[in-house]
């Protein structure tokens, strides 16, 4: 595993990261549709059962399973 992700940083930012999909802000962000998270993202990368792992957008960071961004891709 990795370092966190920060939501505040500016990278996070950039993508509308939030570290628990159930504080995203629907008006905020339109995208955004319930039960979506980086677990069931498709760029996500689970690291065993741990609570989170990589994402292909951001080099040397995890992210929450529970979190969201804008760029959530439905799993494949
Ligand atoms: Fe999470 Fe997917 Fe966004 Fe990465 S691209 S932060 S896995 S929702």
């Amino acid at each position: 595993s990795q370092p966190l992700l920060d939501e505040g940083d500016d990278e996070a930012k950039a993508v509308g990261y939030h570290a628990d999909a159930s504080k995203v802000d629907a008006k905020k962000f339109p995208k955004y549709a319930k039960g979506q998270t980086c677990a069931n993202c498709q760029l996500y990368a689970a690291d065993g059962g741990k609570p989170s792992g990589g994402c292909a957008l951001f080099y040397g960071k995890d992210v929450l399973a529970k979190g969201w961004c804008n760029a959530w891709e439905k799993k494949v």
